[in-house]
């Protein structure tokens, strides 16, 4: 019988090495990047066009190759990193697999033009598919520059699966930041579609943190220094009362290469607990100093995830360094723990404690259509309980009751019984929260619970959206503009929503990257602009991926989620009566804009089974 088995041709072998090591353009974003510091840059330029897939350019200034080695660089383990296998642990490059180059030449079309500094000419090259089309000296600036064209032109299967643009993007952002941030003595600039992105000009560590995330971090970090035997641990970590609901901003670096390390993370989370609520994340920019032989980095093709030798000690090290900090610097709690996360967090915690004014509308008179539309129009009398006007005639809002019947039989719950219920004005009162959570109710039928968060974010949300419809959000002048400096791309994706924005009643002037506000919706007038635009632009972030959801929903999710009353909130008995009318006035009561339930419903029946 003939034998059957053959070694895979080079580009056969090359295309699923491919597979491995290059995902998506960021993936060759982070191979190239990588290999310009490996050649000693000082600057480093980063080009894509249409999210890198049509063009991906890295030029850099580095040592640059020779003729031989500008071929040789794109066969497959071609290296000059290591030379041994006892090499691999002790690296000190990000390089060593020797199959990035060869791997995305197989793939895309590929551009090099390369010259040593000594040297008086450079050499250029075209490699298509892993087919080498042109090697020639030519002219060119020391350094490298390599172009990438046309990723996966030959498998359309990969291309297919790219996602969208604004996805893509984001991803290679995300790498760039990665190579960028740990290298804060080399100058890095990346531009897309012309228009340039991020300019880093070699520095400090925290200058390179500010020209990525902007001034306002400059008081937002806290140093992070330790050295023992292990480890040498540096960097930053951010404010507890500034801590995102998005998990962006969190960062490892080992011998300044990007890892994760969910084991690490726990060790930070645990230095922050009962500082920030369980649904935030704390900022850390930590950079990790270790003896190469006491890591292995080859444990994952693309390198992100890393073995230490001494791990728990490393966890324990960095949880009491961060603690450390945090105390030094004397961050302390400004959180009120049993509420979920709002912008109250970020209010200024030395502001003085006012006494709450209630004011009572004596006037009120619940059948009063106009006033009660201006209710539901998001003139919330519990958003702020603190300086709410509330009706003071709680006893006679029998229609509203009947309302929360009609819209309890519409939504299709407890039909049969509720329709066969009669209000009893006895019971109408039987309101009740518990433990400051909960609006418990009866009704003839049985009872209901009602979530008190989710309730008023209903209630805002449809607000909100009514308002961005209708082009009638409420405005209210500011005696002091209030000024919010934006990293370049939060103010990019702040332009992508100004329409909304302005409709619900802001008005700001830009200037650079810093917008001026001089009027914001009147009924977010306690809140800073700066929390409310970094909420805005965390959710516009969180849910970049999801195109289910419109910027209208974005933007009235985050100010409803950030503003409506928490769990924790004790309601006087107006408020909760006024809670629950609103809510049954709202087209849907039965799910808050998250889908989360707003309401249990339990029949008598339901009781009686319990009892059986
Ligand atoms: P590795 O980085 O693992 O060695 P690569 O395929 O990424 O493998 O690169 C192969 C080789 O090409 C590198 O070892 C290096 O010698 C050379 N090389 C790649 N990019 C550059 C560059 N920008 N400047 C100088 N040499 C480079
Ligand atoms: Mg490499």
């Amino acid at each position: 019988m003939a034998d059957i088995i053959q070694l895979l041709p080079d580009n056969v072998a090359n295309q699923i090495a491919a597979g491995e090591v290059i995902q998506r353009p960021a993936s060759v974003v982070k191979e190239l990047m990588e290999n310009a510091i490996d050649a000693g840059s000082t600057q480093i330029d980063l080009v894509i066009k249409d999210a890198g897939k049509t063009l991906i350019q890295v030029t850099d200034n580095g040592g640059g190759m020779t003729y031989t080695d500008a071929r040789m660089c794109f066969e497959r383990h071609a290296t000059s990193k290591i030379k041994s296998a006892d090499q691999l642990f002790q690296l000190t490059t990000k390089g060593f697999r020797g199959e990035a180059l060869a791997s995305i030449a197989s793939i895309a079309h590929v551009d090099l033009k390369t010259k040593m500094p000594d040297e008086d000419l450079g050499t250029q090259l075209h490699i298509e598919g892993s087919n080498v089309t042109e090697h020639e000296p030519c002219a060119c600036p020391d350094g490298t520059s390599i172009q990438v064209k046309n990723l996966f032109f030959n498998v359309p299967a990969r291309r297919n699966f790219l996602k969208s643009d604004q996805v893509e993007t984001k991803h290679i952002v995300e790498e760039f930041l990665r190579v960028a941030m740990p290298h804060n003595d080399i100058t890095f600039s990346m531009h897309h579609n012309g228009d340039e992105v991020y300019f880093l000009p070699a520095g400090n560590r925290k200058q390179r943190l500010i020209s990525i995330f902007g001034k306002q971090y400059d008081e937002r970090l806290v140093p992070v220094d330790e050295e023992t035997t292990i480890v040498k641990l540096s960097g930053y970590v951010g404010k507890p009362d500034k801590a995102k609901k998005t998990r962006g901003e969190q960062y490892f670096f080992v011998n300044n290469r990007f890892i994760k390390s969910p084991y690490l993370n726990h060790a930070i989370n645990n230095a922050y607990s009962e500082l920030i609520s369980k649904d935030h994340f704390p900022s850390y920019f930590l950079f990790m100093e270790v003896d190469p032989q006491s890591i292995d980095v080859n444990i994952h093709p693309t390198k992100t995830e890393v073995k230490f030798e001494e791990e728990k000690s490393i966890y324990a090290i960095l949880q009491s360094a961060v603690r450390n900090s945090l105390g030094k610097f004397n961050v302390m709690p400004t959180l009120d723990f049993n509420q979920e996360a709002t912008f109250s967090e970020f209010i200024d915690p030395n502001r003085p404690v006012v006494e709450p004014e209630i004011k009572i509308d004596t006037t009120y008179n619940p059948f009063e259509k106009e006033k009660q539309a201006k209710l539901n129009n998001g003139g919330s009398s519990i958003r702020h309980a603190e300086r709410s006007t509330f009706p003071s005639n709680p006893s006679t809002n029998t229609q509203n009751w009947e309302s929360l019947h009609e819209v309890t039989r519409s939504s299709g719950v407890n039909s049969e019984q509720t329709v066969e219920t009669d209000l009893n004005q006895s019971e109408q009162r039987k309101m009740f929260q518990i433990s400051d959570k909960y609006i418990f109710t009866s009704i003839k039928s049985g009872y209901v619970v009602i979530d008190q968060y989710r309730a008023h974010y209903r209630i805002l949300y449809d607000a909100f959206i009514q308002q961005i419809e209708h082009r009638n959000g409420e405005s209210q002048g500011l005696i002091f503009p209030e000024t919010v400096e934006l990293s370049k791309t939060d103010f990019k994706l702040l332009n992508a929503i100004e329409d909304e924005l302005k409709i619900l009643g802001f008005a700001y002037q830009k200037e650079d990257y810093t917008i001026n506000i001089t009027a914001k919706p009147s009924s977010l007038d306690e809140v800073p602009s700066a929390d409310i635009i970094a909420q805005l632009l965390d959710n516009f972030k969180m849910n970049a991926d999801n195109n289910n959801v419109s910027p209208k929903e974005t933007i009235a999710r985050s100010l409803a989620s950030g503003t409506a009353i928490r769990k924790g909130k004790k309601l006087n008995p107006q408020e909760i009566s006024d809670l629950v009318d609103r809510l049954f006035a709202c087209e849907d009561s039965q799910y808050a804009p998250n889908g989360k339930k707003i309401i249990i419903n339990f029949t008598f029946e339901d009781i009686e089974k319990q009892f059986n």
